[in-house]
């Protein structure tokens, strides 16, 4: 076949081969945003059949991890605003399965371990507090992925359609392709160019420990909140410890942050010279951490999409999650823009009337109103991120609990 470069983009010139279905769509990556998209894109074509349609939208699912879980499973997620778009997206078999409960919003304080602050959920506010793991594995439910599938290129074989090749020689064409792969996405890459595409480092380091503890030795933080709380330290120092059963993560802020150990088992080590000083429970707890502890560096970082910036794809290509904005955990806010952003293109893609769905305009309508909508929280997002870990900016004002 021979192709032709355009502003680094590979068209195929005059190739012939067999087109798949008008409205296959092929999706990059393995994660939450992906798997409710593939969820919701089934009950869409479910609903469609059920109407006398005959299943309208193929896809497929390409994952660059041998499993689902191959880095850890990760740590506890918070689907809050979001929870009624979950609820509508994932057939009612799944979404059965999801429980709103919220508990408390504590702050403790590490050098007494009272309290600094406590905000209860206001009545009538909804939210999931879930594991990552187990959430992840409701969502697997009756798709077909391909493991080992690592995304290396895009081109556009033909005026209408584009192809993923795969790293392992594998090529799939289709109409739309949907990046859904995460903090460092390919495909944001691939729209974005290398340098507008690189993520922002914040000044903080954090660390993601996963523990198991006997229930008795749980008992003082289940006092405080029966799934999370937060603490930290009033000193110069920042340090910001926030605990969630059974996943816990950790940061500290200063200009110039030192970074933890990269490896166990000098992590432990470090994380129990820190806590020398702090006061229980949180103390006993960093002192009980077993040795085979999953201590995970997560790297706190953000990116914002520019339109000014994209490469001319046609409506051909488009990215949801953290591949699409990417912010950072303190308002615990981007699986709830996933959640959206799977939800506008769902209703995009449902046909209206017997006018059939033209991928390339949704495309273009989810893109517009996916800026709009996430470039804001990202400040917000680095603003809570900063005043978290600096203790006498915890106030009620501050975005980390506004
Ligand atoms: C500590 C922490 C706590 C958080 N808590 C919350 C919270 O409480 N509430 C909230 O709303 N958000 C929270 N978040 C954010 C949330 O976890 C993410 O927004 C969400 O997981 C992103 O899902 P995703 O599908 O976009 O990406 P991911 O889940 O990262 O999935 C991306 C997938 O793409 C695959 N992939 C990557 N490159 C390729 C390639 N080239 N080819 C094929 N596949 C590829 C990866 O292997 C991966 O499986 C938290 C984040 C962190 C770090």
């Amino acid at each position: 076949m021979s192709m032709k470069l355009v502003k680094g983009v590979l068209y195929g010139e005059g190739e012939h081969h067999e087109k798949p279905k008008q409205t296959h769509i092929i999706i990059i990556g393995a994660g939450l945003t992906r798997l409710l998209l593939a969820q919701g894109l089934r009950k869409l074509n479910a609903r469609l059949e059920a109407e006398g349609q005959s299943a309208p939208f193929t896809f497929s699912i390409h994952e660059r991890d041998e499993s689902s879980f191959y880095r850890g499973g990760g740590f506890s997620l918070n689907i809050h605003w979001a929870l009624q778009q979950l609820y509508d997206i994932l057939p009612e078999e799944l979404s059965a399965r999801i429980f709103d409960q919220m508990g408390s919003f504590t702050f403790l304080n590490l050098q007494t371990g009272e309290p600094a602050l406590k905000t209860t959920i206001p009545p009538g506010w909804k939210g999931a507090r879930m594991s990552r793991v187990r959430f992840l594995q409701l969502l697997m439910t009756n798709l077909d992925i391909h493991y080992s599938h690592r995304l290396s290129q895009i081109t556009f074989p033909t005026d209408d359609t584009v192809r993923a090749h795969i790293e392992n020689g594998d090529q799939e064409t289709g109409y739309l392709l949907i990046g859904a792969d995460g903090t460092n996405s390919v495909v944001r890459r691939f729209v974005y160019g290398a340098e507008n595409s690189k993520n922002t480092q914040l000044p903080i380091r954090m660390l993601n420990c996963r523990s198991e503890y006997p229930l008795e030795e749980l008992k003082a933080c289940l006092r405080v909140d029966p799934h999370l709380f937060h603490a930290g330290i009033p000193c110069k120092m920042a340090i910001l410890c926030s605990l969630f059963w059974i996943c816990r993560r950790r940061g500290r802020r200063t200009e110039t942050p030192s970074d933890p150990p990269p490896e166990l088992p000098e992590q432990l080590a470090w994380l129990k010279h820190m806590a020398k000083h702090w006061a229980n429970p949180v103390h006993d707890l960093i002192y009980g951490m077993p040795d085979d502890s999953i201590v995970q560096v997560i790297r706190v970082q953000e990116w914002m999409p520019n339109d000014a910036n994209r490469r001319p794809t046609d409506g051909r290509i488009t990215t949801v999650g953290d591949a699409a904005h990417l912010m950072t955990s303190f308002r615990g806010e981007n699986a709830n823009h996933g959640v959206v952003d799977v939800a506008q293109l769902l209703a995009l893609l449902a046909p209206s009337g017997n006018k059939p769905t033209d991928l390339k305009e949704v495309a273009s309508t989810y893109e517009k109103e996916m800026v709009q909508r996430s470039r804001p929280p990202t400040v917000k997002a680095q603003e809570a991120c900063l005043d978290a870990n600096h203790y006498s900016k915890i106030t009620s004002d501050s975005p980390f609990l506004s």
